[in-house]
């Protein structure tokens, strides 16, 4: 398994215009790609913290360019040496999973930092297309891949994706492709299988045609996510998101599945200083240790340690985190202002740690995967179909 970090700072929203900006990505120049972030300490404001990443995102990077990693100008961008050096022009991010994805390989993409930092804005983003983030993405690049695999094997192999999405409140999970009135409070059971995987007993998992089917299915779970919240009390950001997509390959009697898994995380923000009534206490002891946990993961990850802690808190657990083979993204979202200077500061320690991460390449690896049919996941509705050509 490979974890890369990379740092996206938002811009400043209208409202925010005359605010104090303290976070910068250093070293955007033409030609060179940033991997620093730089921020003053607190205690001796002449002072700058410097921290590494696999790659920094400034505020002018787009959607595009976020998901395609070709935002900013690279050596020999446009000249004849970029057919020779394709490797040098792009910073890869998330686009470039799609290919060990297919090679049945399981990525995960985690947004990770304080609330407002615009984790949901990169993972999911706005509705018109250039606005569109992340998952909308990822699903319209899985699909089109899908397709002409198809295509070019003229049906020898056929493709699949079936969705799953649920959130984790309170340690809790929740199926998210069913309406609010049908949850149980105790949320759903996990279940070990024999391959020492942990799956959710229960979840559904949807057939999934096109990039059109997968919208209207997303924009009804995020309402049911917004609804469950809003009865308890509570607030969406305080909820962890899972998106899966699992795809089928099958090709005669070979059976090819991966899975990408798109993460929404609660907001890493210091529950010390803000809300203790009792509720918000709760939540925040279950965020904490989930953040936590999964720091720990991503970490002993980078290190090569034989030994993941992913069994200690129910996402990392159900992401089978350090166990499967694979790659995993986490993109810091991070606010440049002033107002958010201590929880920048604990997310990017906490993220930074990656900057001892030597990233493994792995694209030329190829698994086959001789999947045994099982009942996981025991859903409502599973694909039998392949994508629709
Ligand atoms: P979070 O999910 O981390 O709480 P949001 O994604 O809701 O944060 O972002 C907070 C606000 O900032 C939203 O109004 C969002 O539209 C805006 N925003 C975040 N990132 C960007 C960006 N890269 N470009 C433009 N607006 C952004
Ligand atoms: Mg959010």
């Amino acid at each position: 398994m490979s974890v890369r970090v990379v740092a996206r700072i938002r811009p400043l929203l209208e409202k925010e215009l005359d605010k104090d900006v303290i976070v910068r990505a250093d070293g955007v120049e033409p030609g060179k790609h940033s991997t620093v972030v730089k921020i003053p300490n607190p205690k001796n404001e002449a002072e700058e913290f410097s921290f590494a990443f696999n790659g920094v995102y400034d505020q002018a990077t787009s959607q595009e360019a976020l998901f395609t990693a070709e935002g900013s100008p690279a050596p020999f961008h446009g000249t004849a040496l970029s057919s020779f050096f394709p490797r040098l022009i792009t910073r890869r991010s998330v686009q470039p999973l799609l290919k060990p994805l297919f090679q049945g390989y399981d990525v995960t993409i985690f947004a990770y930092g304080v609330t407002g930092t615009g984790k949901t804005h990169t993972m999911r983003g706005g509705l018109k297309l250039a606005d569109r983030g992340v998952i909308p993405r990822l699903l319209s690049g899985v699909f089109r891949r899908g397709k002409k695999i198809m295509k070019d094997t003229e049906g020898d192999t056929t493709v699949r994706v079936t969705l799953s999405y649920y959130e984790i409140y309170n340690d809790k999970v929740y199926d998210l492709l069913e309406p609010p009135e049908k949850r149980t409070p105790s949320g759903l059971p996990l279940r070990a299988e024999a391959n020492g995987r942990t799956v959710v007993a229960g979840l559904s998992e949807r057939a999934c045609g096109d990039l059109k089917d997968f919208e209207k299915m997303y924009i009804e779970a995020n309402n049911n996510r917004v609804t469950a919240a809003t009865k308890l009390n509570a607030h969406s950001s305080r909820s962890h998101a899972i998106l899966r997509v699992k795809l089928t390959q099958t090709t005669g009697a070979t059976v090819r599945e991966s899975t990408a898994s798109a993460i929404d995380l609660a907001g890493s923000e210091d529950n010390r200083r803000t809300d203790n009534d009792k509720e918000r206490l709760v939540e925040s002891a279950a965020i904490n240790k989930s953040l936590f946990v999964l720091s720990q993961c991503i970490d002993a990850i980078g290190r090569g340690d034989k030994r993941i802690p992913y069994r200690e808190s129910k996402m990392t657990r159900i992401l089978s985190l350090g166990q499967n083979k694979g790659i995993t993204v986490m993109i810091l979202n991070l606010a440049p202002l002033r107002s958010y200077h201590l929880d920048t500061l604990s997310s990017l320690n906490v993220s930074s740690r990656a900057k001892r991460i030597e990233v493994r390449e792995i694209e030329n690896e190829v698994v086959f995967k001789q999947v045994p049919r099982t009942n996981s996941g025991s859903g409502t509705t599973t694909a039998r179909q392949p994508l629709r050509p």
